[in-house]
């Protein structure tokens, strides 16, 4: 089989997802082995999400300080501070429950409300913090992926 790239170059390996030949050269381009075609499907399918992920916190904290405003007859002053709080709490969360820590622990029925509160406070504590940086690292991610689509597509990668 030949490369799907270079005409009349042995193929070495396959794309992890179509399968198409790949010469070594063309295998060692990304990790894992990914024709082009496929690597830049697989690099949008990321950037929608890291983007829907960005855009779902904003809108949800302005919809939040618009409620406590509105609804809520919060000052604007105070609004703004506590929809941050309340967003950051769900990545604070979001950054307790790693994939590396098991997501179920069966406590007693008490057990597991203390838990959990204790979680939430937690997640409320450290969500402030958290918030900022999971949201430049999701730019920075968008960044680095629209560089690479740009050098591939010209051939630099
Ligand atoms: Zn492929
Ligand atoms: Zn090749």
């Amino acid at each position: 089989m030949e490369c799907i790239n270079h005409a009349g170059k042995m193929a070495s390996g396959t794309c992890q997802s179509c399968g198409k030949a790949l010469c070594t050269e063309c295998a060692n381009r990304f990790s894992p082995p990914l024709c082009e075609g496929c690597l830049l499907k697989n690099n949008n399918n990321v950037t929608t999400k890291l983007i829907s992920d960005v855009a779902i916190t904003v809108i949800v904290c302005i919809i939040l300080i618009m409620l406590l405003v509105m609804k809520g007859g919060v000052p604007i002053n105070e609004s703004i501070p506590l929809g941050l709080f309340l967003v950051g709490g769900w990545w604070g969360w979001q950054a307790l429950s790693d994939d590396t820590t098991p997501h179920i622990i069966i406590l007693p029925t008490q057990g597991a409300s203390v838990f959990y509160l204790f979680k939430l406070s937690l997640a409320m504590t450290i969500g402030i913090f958290v918030m900022p940086v999971v949201m430049l690292l999701r730019i920075i991610k968008i960044y680095q992926i629209n560089k690479l689509k740009r050098e591939v597509l010209t051939g630099k990668a």
